[in-house]
């Protein structure tokens, strides 16, 4: 268990996707003055080096980011690009935002950020990666965390899932963490990341939360172009409560993805 590092994979055209579509909604919920929630069952270590041997041993960022950025992909002036860029002028010309660091970028200081993380390393280097008065970085189980915090204060907000889905039971967890937190947190914007697999291990899944009744419910899959022989063929993201005109954030996200192979 917890085998999984995100650093293997960090900037991947799955990373493409549900950042872009990502930075874009957070941008969108602070549109409005009031300040928000933002909270994440799965952050990981928050900010990563796309030259640390990790990243190099599978060139996956190779495929994602760093084809969309040579193809000039995504508009200069988009949240995701905007994250990626104030990032890079602090760290360096080779570092990537994970999923909090985006989030700490584009949310403001009134915003809260609650961040769970359950590997100790991962816990450990996502503190010292992001921090800020109103980012709450916590060293437990996602699902649990979440739904013990929920319905936070301010009761506007977004929750992001990102399992590494390292076990088959993690599918069947993440739908039934959705419908949990729906019920207690109705009007939370609920965004969940799933992998497209040759083995069809995310059909299920797909299935399951397609017939919950979620309000506002939209549901996107994207195939990779050239995807490899086995594993991961394509990247999927379900979001609940979806704010008006989310929709235009989701097929940008999927071009920049797309685009980026
Ligand atoms: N969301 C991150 C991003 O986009 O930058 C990437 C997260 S990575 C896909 C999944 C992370 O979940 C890993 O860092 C792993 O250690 C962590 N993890 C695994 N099981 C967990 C659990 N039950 N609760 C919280 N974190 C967990």
């Amino acid at each position: 268990m917890l085998s999984y590092q995100h650093a293997y994979h960090a900037g991947c055209r799955a990373d493409v996707h549900k950042h872009a579509a990502l930075a874009a909604l957070l941008a969108r919920l602070t549109e409005k003055p009031k300040p928000l929630s933002y909270m994440e069952t799965h952050a990981g270590r928050g900010r990563y080096d796309l030259h640390a041997p990790e990243a190099l041993k599978t060139g996956e960022a190779k495929q994602g980011i760093e084809a969309a950025l040579k193809a000039k992909a995504i508009p200069a002036e988009h949240p995701y690009m905007r994250a990626i860029a104030g990032c890079r002028a602090r760290h360096g010309g080779a570092a990537y935002p994970g999923s909090p660091e985006i989030a700490r970028l584009t949310l403001r200081l009134e915003d809260q950020i609650h961040l769970m993380e359950l590997h100790p390393q991962e816990h450990e280097a996502l503190k010292r990666a992001v921090h800020a008065d109103n980012v709450h970085v916590h060293n437990r189980d996602g699902f649990e965390g979440v739904l013990a915090l929920s319905p936070p204060q301010p009761r506007r907000g977004l929750v992001f899932i990102d399992p590494s889905y390292e076990i088959k039971a993690e599918y069947d967890a993440a739908v039934d963490f959705v419908r949990k937190l729906h019920r207690k947190w109705p009007e939370a914007v609920i965004l969940l990341w799933y992998p497209v697999l040759d083995a069809g291990l995310h059909a299920g899944l797909a299935e399951k939360l397609d017939a919950a009744a979620l309000p506002k419910y939209l549901r996107r899959e994207i195939a990779f172009p050239n995807p490899p022989e086995r594993g991961m063929r394509g990247s999927g993201l379900v979001l609940v409560n979806e704010p008006f005109g989310a929709a235009a954030d989701l097929d940008a996200a999927e071009a920049y993805a797309t685009r980026a192979s």
